[in-house]
């Protein structure tokens, strides 16, 4: 039996073919000197562009390129977070990256859980509680990874209108699957009154142009923060690969036809995945409205026994066990701070995900319930 990986971030996508072409050809010209720790001109450019578009004013000095929206965040974590009783807090499920950078320097993460029964609602009495005088990030995922869940604009402002009351706060929302939507319009953090609130959008080309391994991401921001983190990157790293960024900034011009064909398949994708999900008994899953992922509630088989006479206890547990039962690896909500669920990609081609899906639901119903 092959592995089928339903665990990785990484679609199945090339990267866009005028993003290689033009890293390529910038390569050959010889784009290989010294950049600017800030990035390239035409890159900051074409961001603010694709904001502007939209109506928000942006502009290309409120722009930091950098390797990967983790490290944007990275910069973000270590200029905002200078005390260990700092704290950023999170709604959950969140992408366990996060406390993965957190590790590595001060401040503590404080979890906001919402729950899949009110789909994923951030409730604003919810979040007033949590905030206090040492709160200095509130970081939203927007859409979400894993739920796939996006914030309306109303509930984008509800948020605005507790944070105000919290000029030591500063929001960062990390839009990194913004262009991966199935429902129409998606809501830029950045579209909404601010009220004065410090407001950093972070982004990055890993995951609605698969460009996961070029290692490109951006902040957008307040002038003053950008500067400080540009300073932090030009001291650390120099700056992006200009070749590479070169080749991102011709591609953002012709984004919306290098989008079409991926955002096509993730549709029907999405339609089939649900689709099988629907059919497995007690199986409660929350239909994505962005990004590209089910997080499916798997708590009903837990604890649960395997014909070999296992006891699976945790989601951990189930996907040991879908992998080594049917070679099909998911990756388990633990890592979301949402035990008893899975997170499962359907970015991966369809005859690998009917495949997937087929071997899911038998492994589950290979499972002795208590
Ligand atoms: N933020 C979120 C929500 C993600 O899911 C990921 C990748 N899994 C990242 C950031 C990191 O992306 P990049 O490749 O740009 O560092």
């Amino acid at each position: 039996m092959t592995d089928i990986n339903l665990a990785s971030g990484a679609s199945y996508f090339r990267s866009p073919a005028p993003a290689i072409a033009t890293a390529i050809a910038a390569l050959e010209a010889g784009a290989t000197g010294h950049g600017t720790a800030e990035g390239i001109p035409e890159l900051r450019e074409a961001i603010a562009q694709r904001y502007q578009a939209d109506g928000i004013a942006i502009a290309p000095e409120q722009v930091l390129v950098t390797p990967g929206s983790k490290q944007a965040l990275f910069y973000l974590f270590t200029t905002l977070l200078q005390h260990d009783s700092d704290e950023l807090v999170i709604p959950t499920p969140a992408w366990g990256g996060f406390r993965e950078l957190m590790a590595y320097g001060k401040g503590k993460l404080v979890e906001l859980p919402t729950a899949a029964s009110t789909g994923y609602r951030l409730d604003s009495a919810d979040l007033r509680k949590k905030l206090n005088e040492h709160s200095r990030i509130l970081l939203l995922t927007n859409p979400c990874n894993p739920t796939g869940r996006i914030y309306t604009k109303q509930e984008l402002e509800g948020i605005l209108s507790v944070t105000r009351d919290f000029p030591d706060l500063t929001i960062i929302a990390d839009e990194i699957y913004d262009f991966i939507t199935y429902n129409g319009a998606f809501t830029s953090i950045l579209s909404c009154e601010g009220a004065g609130q410090e407001i950093v959008v972070v982004n990055g080309f890993s995951k609605s142009f698969a460009m996961t391994d070029w290692r490109l991401g951006f902040m957008v921001g307040p002038t003053e923060l950008v500067s400080r983190c540009t300073r932090f990157q030009g001291a650390t790293l120099a700056g992006v690969s200009n070749f590479l960024q070169k080749g991102a900034a011709s591609m953002l011009q012709q984004r919306t036809e290098v989008l079409k064909p991926m955002l096509e398949v993730l549709q029907e994708n999405r339609r089939l995945t649900a689709a099988v999900l629907h059919d497995i008994p007690h199986l409660p899953y929350f239909y994505p409205e962005g990004a590209y992922y089910f997080f499916p509630d798997f708590s009903y088989y837990l604890p649960g026994t395997t014909p070999q006479g296992t006891t699976l206890t945790s989601s951990q547990d189930l996907c040991q066990y879908l992998k080594d039962e049917v070679a099909l690896q998911l990756y388990a909500g633990e890592n979301f701070g949402a035990s008893g669920h899975a997170r499962l990609s359907f970015a991966v081609e369809k005859e690998t995900l009917q495949e997937a899906l087929i071997r899911l639901k038998e492994a589950l119903e290979g499972l002795v319930v208590q």
